[in-house]
C-alpha cells in the first residue's frame, strides 16, 4: 500500500500544525478547514477504513476524541460541533487513512452541511436486520 498524505505528516515528511500526539494517535489541523478550529484525529495506525483499524488504536482515539472536543470548544468558544469520519470515495473519504473531524458549527452556513434523507424503519425488516447483526457480532 503507498503512503498516505496523513501517512507522510505522520512521518514528518509533509509538515502540519500539529495539536496532539501520543503512543497511537496523532491530531493537527485540517488545512481546508470548514470553520475555525476544524481539527483532525487520526491513529498512528495506517488503516483505510474504521471497520480495518484494531482495537487498541479504536480505544486510544475514544479516549482522545472527547479531550479534543474540549480543546477546540475551549479555544473557539463554540460549543457546538460535528464529528465526521467518511469510509470509501462513495462517502466522501478523499484521505486513505482514518480520520476523524472535529467541526465547531459556529453558525448556519458555517461547519459542516448535512443532508439527512430519512425515512421511516420498516419494522420486519428492521426485525431481520437487527437478529442479522446480532448474529455477525458475535
Ligand atoms: P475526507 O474527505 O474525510 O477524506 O477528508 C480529508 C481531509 O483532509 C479534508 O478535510 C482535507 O482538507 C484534509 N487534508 C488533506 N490534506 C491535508 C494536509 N496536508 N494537512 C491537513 N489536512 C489535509
Amino acid at each position: 500500500m503507498s503512503e498516505t498524505i496523513f501517512g507522510k505528516i505522520l512521518s514528518g515528511v509533509i509538515p502540519c500544525h500539529k495539536v496532539y500526539e501520543d503512543e497511537h494517535v496523532f491530531a493537527f489541523l485540517d488545512i481546508n478547514p470548514l470553520s475555525t478550529g476544524h481539527t483532525l484525529v487520526i491513529p498512528k495506525e495506517p488503516a483505510k477504513t474504521l471497520d480495518a483499524l484494531s482495537d487498541e488504536s479504536a480505544a486510544a482515539l475514544g479516549r482522545v476524541l472527547p479531550r479534543i472536543c474540549r480543546a477546540v470548544i475551549a479555544v473557539t468558544g463554540v460549543r457546538e460541533y460535528n464529528v465526521l469520519e467518511n469510509n470509501g470515495p462513495g462517502a466522501h473519504q478523499a484521505v486513505d487513512h482514518v480520520h476523524f473531524h472535529v467541526i465547531p458549527k459556529p453558525r448556519h452556513g458555517e461547519g459542516l452541511g448535512i443532508g439527512w434523507p430519512a425515512r421511516p424503519l420498516d419494522q420486519q425488516e428492521a426485525t431481520h436486520l437487527a437478529t442479522k447483526l446480532r448474529a455477525a457480532l458475535g
